[in-house]
C-alpha cells in the first residue's frame, strides 16, 4: 500500500526528538511522500532542513499562514517572494483565511491571500487551502479565479456537501484528515458521497490526531487510520482508497520537484 501525507508539519520541534522514527514508521506504514507546508519565516529554515535531510521523501511549499498574517505580512510576503524566485517548491501553501482566533487583520488576511494566488498563477503552482470559520468566504475568493487554471487543495475539509461541490467545481481537492475519524464530525456523510477521485490523504502532524491517538501527538504513520476511515465509510479496501488518493496527490505534485536546488 503506496500512501502520500499530502499535509505534515513533521519540520516542527514536536518532532525534534525522534524525526528519524517519524519518518521510518511511516513508511513502514507506505507512507512514500510528505509535503510540508510553510506557516511562516520562523520556521521555514527548519522546514527546509528537513527537506534536505529527507531529499526525495520530503517537499518543501512555501506560503503565509493566515494565523500568521498580522503587522508586518507585508514583510512576510516580501519573504515568501524572495523564495519563489529562488527555487521551486511543490506549492504555495498553507494560505487561506482563519477566523476563528483573532478577526483583527480579516483585510489583511484577504490581502495576503490574493496575493500569493496571484503567484501561484504566475509561477503555475498549485495552492493548499486553510481555512476556518471562513469557508465560504475562502470558496467566494477562489471562484473569482475561475477559468484561470487555480487548483490546489482545500486542506482539512470540514465543510459540507454544499462547500464541497463548489471546490471539487472549482477544479480543487479536498484534503481529509484525521477529523473524519471523530464521532460527530458530520464529515463521513459528506465524504460517504463525495468520489475518490476529489480526496487526497493528510495528518496535518502533529495537530488533529486519527482516533485511536486522538489527544496525543500525530505523526504520519497514522495517516492509515484516516485511509481505513474512509474504507469503511465507502464500504471499499483500503487498497483502493490508498491507490486513488495517492494518484491524486501525484496529479497535483508535479513529480519534476525535486527539492533543494
Ligand atoms: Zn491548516
Ligand atoms: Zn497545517
Amino acid at each position: 500500500m503506496k500512501l502520500i501525507d499530502t499535509h505534515t508539519h513533521l519540520y516542527l520541534n514536536e518532532f525534534d526528538e525522534d524525526i528519524d522514527q517519524v519518518i521510518e514508521r511511516a513508511e513502514r506504514e507506505g507512507v512514500e511522500k510528505f509535503y510540508l507546508p510553510a506557516i511562516d519565516s520562523s520556521n521555514v529554515n527548519a522546514l527546509m532542513r528537513l527537506e534536505e535531510k529527507f531529499c526525495g521523501k520530503c517537499f518543501a511549499m512555501i506560503g503565509l499562514h493566515p494565523c500568521s498574517v498580522n503587522e508586518n505580512y507585508k514583510e512576510e510576503l516580501n519573504f515568501v517572494q524572495e523564495w519563489l524566485i529562488k527555487r521551486t517548491f511543490a506549492a504555495i501553501g498553507e494560505i487561506g483565511l482563519d477566523f476563528y482566533w483573532d478577526t483583527s487583520f480579516t483585510a489583511q488576511q484577504y490581502d495576503a491571500f490574493h496575493q500569493q494566488i496571484e503567484w501561484a498563477l504566475n509561477f503555475n503552482m498549485p495552492i493548499v487551502i486553510h481555512t476556518r470559520n471562513a469557508m465560504n468566504d475562502a470558496i467566494q475568493v477562489i471562484k473569482g479565479y475561475e477559468g484561470k487554471g487555480l487548483r490546489g487543495i482545500f486542506h482539512c475539509f470540514g465543510g459540507d456537501m454544499q462547500n464541497a461541490s463548489e471546490i471539487i467545481s472549482a477544479g480543487f481537492y479536498l484534503g481529509i484528515g484525521g477529523v473524519i475519524t471523530y464521532k460527530n464530525s458530520g464529515l463521513a456523510e459528506v465524504i460517504k458521497n463525495i468520489p475518490l477521485e476529489h480526496i487526497v490523504l493528510e495528518t496535518d502532524a502533529p495537530y488533529l490526531t486519527p482516533v485511536p491517538f486522538r489527544g496525543k501527538r500525530n505523526e504520519s504513520s497514522y495517516l492509515k487510520f484516516v485511509a481505513q476511515k474512509i474504507a469503511e465509510i465507502k464500504n471499499i479496501a483500503v487498497e483502493e482508497v490508498a491507490s486513488v488518493t495517492t494518484a491524486n496527490a501525484e496529479k497535483i505534485f508535479p513529480p519534476d520537484v525535486t527539492s533543494i536546488q
